[in-house]
């Protein structure tokens, strides 16, 4: 499956036993039907052919089909499908526990494997949470996140999650404290450069901390490189110094929330890795560990505080799915093809690429506001106009439309949901890491008559 002719065709209407009916109202159109993917492409049951222009929710870095990833799940599953880590060691679970220590260098030393993101949310902050009791820090438990920001749609990590509208709905089964804005580059407050809102966006987490009392601030929860929340925000190199100096002065945890930015996606294998002096103490990864194949979240801590727990009776954590023998197979062979392809390397090399023909676009389409990320988790902000930075209104729905344009250009893309229009809407750009540059070539065309069918 590779180049292949537009078809734009209507969608199926929706059907009433799927997941989607939970989200489509009746009476729109259906999602195409997935029938085969291979490589970066996907087709439906009708014939059609998608690339797939944003890894899915940025998690198949691997592309579809890969022979290596299948054969290590048939093993597997042949082998032993299911074992419960309470009663037995896996192989596959030691094999990749030490890998994606290595990967991440020292001070994240031990892996938690759980089964997504959210479940990685969850699993971060109740160990922080514990480890705070068992060293007679018990006072403190108070979470600090970014506004906005998403760590995951459990209750734990929706409370940790700068979403106005999920704690408008939500709010009364959250115990939601402080959150502090997030450092946007594009629109910037009045007599501000990019570099001095990130100053001041850090100093707003020391004010938080000393408002809430520094004795009961228990982490700071971000990411490095933003996913949807943000459309792919990175900040000034400042920013993650100051937030490192600020934390450590306080005693609070750092986390790093790499569930979309890690696993090779932004160049490197953490995001953390672009920021050496800003190094966080936990770190929390998903999807591109497994690049979609099976469910799988990880959180990695210091050797020195999963033991302490060990000998305090023991992590109160544990899920039947955890450190599950299939995701940890899935997860050795990822990531020995990542190693072995150098895929961060790629994604450093076509995320150039695909950055300058996003600039191109930038340049000449009236809607087209800002690029930006790192690697291949990269983003492009539409408005309504250019010299106003004005967002389209929300009628105009323009995530949905975007995505529909897309389908009808033979591009599968992820589009931000509309949060009220409080931020933006934009479109995730995040290919399969093993992307080549004519693919970001055929990419970018399509992208650029998507953007033109908008106007
Ligand atoms: N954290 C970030 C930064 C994410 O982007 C996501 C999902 O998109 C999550 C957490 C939640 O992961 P999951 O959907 O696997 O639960």
């Amino acid at each position: 499956m590779n180049d292949i002719p537009i078809q734009p065709q209507p969608q199926p209407p929706r059907s009433d036993t799927g997941i989607q009916s939970f989200f489509l109202p009746p009476g729109t159109p259906g999602r195409p039907r997935i029938a085969r993917a291979e490589g970066i492409w996907l087709e439906d049951t009708a014939g059609n052919r998608y690339l797939d222009a944003s890894s899915g929710p940025v998690a198949s870095n691997l592309g579809h089909g890969n022979p290596r990833v299948l054969a290590a799940l048939e093993k597997q599953a042949r082998a032993a499908a299911f074992a419960f880590p309470a009663q037995f060691e896996s192989e596959a679970n030691l094999e990749l526990g030490e890998r994606l220590a290595r990967l991440c260098g020292p001070g994240l030393d031990r892996a938690f494997l759980v089964s997504g993101g959210s479940e990685a949310t969850e699993t971060v902050i109740k160990f922080c949470r514990q480890h705070a009791v068992v060293t007679g820090q018990g006072s403190r438990w108070k979470v600090l996140s970014r506004e906005p920001g998403y760590h995951g749609n459990t209750l734990g990590a929706l409370a940790v999650s700068g979403d106005a509208h999920a704690h408008e709905v939500f709010g009364p089964l959250l115990r939601a404290v402080d959150r502090v804005p997030a450092p946007f580059t594009y629109r910037l407050p009045a007599n501000h450069t990019a570099e001095s809102h990130a100053r001041a966006c850090a100093a707003a987490l020391e004010e938080a901390i000393v408002r809430e009392g520094p004795e009961t601030v228990l982490a700071f929860i971000m990411e490095p490189v933003g996913g949807l929340a943000t459309g792919a925000l990175v900040a000034p190199d400042v920013y993650y110094r100051t937030v490192r100096e600020i934390c450590s002065r306080h005693g609070v945890l750092l986390i790093f929330d790499e569930v979309m930015s890690g696993a090779g996606r932004t160049g490197r294998f953490l995001a953390a890795d672009h920021w050496p002096d800003a190094r966080p103490d936990l770190v929390t990864l998903a999807k591109g560990v497994t690049a979609g194949y099976t469910p799988m979240g990880v959180m990695m801590a210091p050797a020195a505080m999963a033991d302490t727990l060990a000998r305090a009776g023991g992590f109160m954590q544990g899920f039947t799915y955890f450190a599950n023998p299939l995701s940890c197979a899935v997860g050795c062979a990822v990531l020995a093809e990542m190693e072995e392809r150098d895929l961060p390397g790629n994604a450093a090399r076509m995320g150039e690429r695909l950055r300058a023909r996003l600039h191109g676009l930038r340049d000449r389409s009236p809607i087209v506001g800002d690029v930006r990320g790192l690697g291949l988790l990269m983003a492009m902000e539409l408005v309504a106009d250019k010299e106003t930075k004005a967002m389209i209104p929300l009628e105009r729905m323009a995530p949905y439309r975007l995505q529909q344009l897309g389908l009808q250009h033979g591009l599968a893309l992820y589009c931000r949901r509309t949060n009220r229009g409080t931020y933006g809407d934009w479109v995730m750009v995040s290919p399969p890491l093993v992307v080549t540059a004519d693919e970001v070539d055929m990419l970018a065309d399509r992208l650029e008559a998507v953007i033109d069918a908008y106007v």
